[in-house]
Formats: C-alpha cells, structure tokens, sequence
C-alpha cells in the first residue's frame, strides 16, 4: 500500500473534479480524459491492485460502477463504453491505487474517442486451456 495522489485526493488535500462520494468509494473525472465524461471510480483503502482490494471495498465498487456508468452515458450521450482497470506497471497502471476507468466510447468526437483498443488474441489448444483452467480453478 502506497501513498498516491489518489490518497490525497481522497483526503481532501488536493483538488479534484469529484462525481461521486460514499463511505468506501469516490469517483473523480479523469485530469487527462480519452473521452468526454472520462471518469475514474477509486475506493478509498489504499490497495494498489485489483487482488490486494478487500472483499468489502470491492463489493463497494462493485456497487456503484453501474450508477456511475449511467450518469455519465445519460451526460455524455454516448452509447458504447469501456471499463479499464490496469495492474502493475507492464500492464499500464501509472497510480499505484487500484482504480476503475469508466471511458466513453465516441467514434469521431474532437473531444477524444475513447479507448484505442488493440487486442492480439492468440489460438491455444483445448489441452492448454484445459490445464490453465484447472490450475486457476484449483485456487478458488
Ligand atoms: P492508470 O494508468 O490506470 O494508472 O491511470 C491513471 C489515470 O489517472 C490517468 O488516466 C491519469 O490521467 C489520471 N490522473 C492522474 N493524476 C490525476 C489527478 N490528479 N486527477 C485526476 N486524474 C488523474
């Protein structure tokens, strides 16, 4: 656990365009947005990943994220979005506190389209999918 931005941005002690509050969550707009409506839902214990965040404060954000994904549909007019959420460095996450993007996806608006989504699918066999599965499943 860290103390980022975030942290002081939960705090009170720098400013922030927030959304939304509650007593675990906090939603803020995005200071560099893809899209219009760019919004980053951020609960309050300082967890830096997905996988560090206990139970209740997921359920927390859990709990919100449909809410706050119609306000900003409803603001924004947009039809289509995506929900962004990066672990670790390697996996673009440049604020080490776990935190939900909820982007707006606009086809041709000049004020940011949203994501640009590159996705590489690769082709497994039945065999490797089978023993990937059954070691995850192994674990839950
Ligand atoms: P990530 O790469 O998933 O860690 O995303 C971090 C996001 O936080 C980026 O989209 C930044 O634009 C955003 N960000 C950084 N500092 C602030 C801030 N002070 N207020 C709002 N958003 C911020």
């Amino acid at each position: 656990m860290s103390d980022t931005i975030f942290s002081k941005i939960i705090r009170g002690e720098i400013p922030s365009h927030k959304v939304y509050e509650d007593d675990h969550v906090i939603a803020i707009l995005d200071i560099a947005p893809l899209s219009k409506g760019h919004t980053l839902v951020i609960p309050k214990e300082p967890a830096t990943t997905l996988h560090e965040l206990g139970d209740d404060q997921a359920a927390a954000v859990g709990r919100v994220l449909p809410r706050i994904a119609r306000a900003i549909m409803k603001v924004t007019g947009a039809s289509a979005y995506n929900v962004l959420q990066n672990n670790g460095e390697a996996a673009g996450q440049a604020v080490m506190h776990v935190h939900f993007h909820i982007i707006p996806c606009v086809p041709g608006s000049d004020t940011g389209e949203g994501l640009d989504k590159e996705w590489n699918p690769t082709s497994p066999s039945q065999d490797e999918l089978l023993e990937v599965g059954k070691q995850i499943k192994r674990l839950l």
